[in-house]
C-alpha cells in the first residue's frame, strides 16, 4: 500500500523574521523574540497584513497521487512547483489504492463523498495497467506516450516551495470539510510542519484548528 508523504526540505526565517519585516516601517530591528512580538503577529494576521509573513520560505517534497497533485497545483500565488516528468522518467509506476471506497453522498455532490464505505478490489486492474505500460515501453514507445495509459491514482512527486502566508491559504481552503480527504491528509502534514517551524505566526494565521 503506497501512501502520500510530505518531507520538509528547507526553511528560511523564523517568527522573528516576520516581526522584523513589519518593524522596518519604524526602522526597528530585534534580535530576540518577546511577548510584544506575538501581539504584533496577532495584529498582522488579524488585519490581513500578509507581506511580513511572505519574507519566510518553506520547501516541501511531496509524494502523492496525481489526483491530489491536480487539486493542489491550483494554488499558485506565492508558491513554486516542480514535478517529476514521465516524459523523461519511466520508473515502475506506483498506485495509490484506498483501503475502502467512500460512497457518493446522499445530499449535495459538492460534499464529495459520504462516510459510508464499501470494499472493492482493483488490484487486477492496476496489474493490467502496469503490464500495458511496460509493454508499450518494451515496444520502444516514448515514455511521454506510454504514460497516457496511467490512471489518476498513479503516484507523482514534486517540490513545493513558498512563503508561510501562501501555505496558510492552502491550509485554509484544503482543510475544510468540503475538501477531498486524500488532499486533506497531505495538507494536514503541511499544516503540522508549518506550525512546528513558525509556531507563533501559524497560531495566528491559522486560528481555527481543523
Ligand atoms: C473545495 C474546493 C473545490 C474546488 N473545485 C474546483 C473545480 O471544480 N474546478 C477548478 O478548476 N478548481 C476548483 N477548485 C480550485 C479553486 O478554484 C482555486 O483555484 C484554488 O482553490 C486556489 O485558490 P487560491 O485562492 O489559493 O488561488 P491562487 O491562485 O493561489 O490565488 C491566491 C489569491 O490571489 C487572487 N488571485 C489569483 N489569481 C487571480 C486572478 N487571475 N484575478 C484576480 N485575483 C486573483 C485571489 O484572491 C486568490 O484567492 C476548488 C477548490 C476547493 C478548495
Amino acid at each position: 500500500m503506497v501512501s502520500s508523504v510530505v518531507e520538509l526540505m528547507d526553511v528560511s526565517g523564523t517568527d522573528l523574521t516576520v516581526v522584523n519585516a513589519a518593524r522596518v516601517s519604524f526602522a526597528k530591528h530585534k534580535d530576540a523574540f518577546d511577548e510584544s512580538d506575538e501581539k504584533l503577529i496577532k495584529y498582522l494576521a488579524k488585519h490581513n497584513h500578509w507581506s511580513p509573513f511572505a519574507h519566510t520560505f518553506i520547501q516541501f517534497k511531496i509524494s502523492a497521487p496525481i489526483f491530489v497533485a491536480r487539486q493542489l497545483v491550483k494554488h499558485q500565488v506565492g508558491l513554486v512547483w516542480n514535478e517529476v516528468s514521465r516524459r523523461y522518467v519511466n520508473d515502475e509506476p506506483e498506485f495509490y489504492i484506498p483501503k475502502q471506497w467512500r460512497k457518493k453522498p446522499e445530499g449535495s455532490i459538492k460534499q464529495g463523498s459520504s462516510k459510508e464505505t464499501i470494499e472493492y478490489d482493483i488490484a487486477g486492474t492496476m496489474k493490467y495497467v502496469k503490464e500495458t505500460y511496460n509493454n508499450l515501453l518494451k515496444e520502444g514507445i516514448a515514455p511521454e506516450m506510454a504514460r497516457m495509459v496511467l490512471p489518476q491514482n498513479t503516484m507523482t512527486q514534486w517540490y513545493w516551495s513558498g512563503n508561510l502566508f501562501a501555505f496558510s491559504r492552502v491550509c485554509e481552503l484544503r482543510l475544510k470539510a468540503d475538501a477531498q480527504e486524500e488532499t486533506r491528509d497531505v495538507v494536514n502534514e503541511i499544516n503540522r510542519l508549518c506550525s512546528y517551524k513558525f509556531p507563533i505566526s501559524w497560531k495566528h494565521l491559522r486560528p481555527v484548528p481543523y
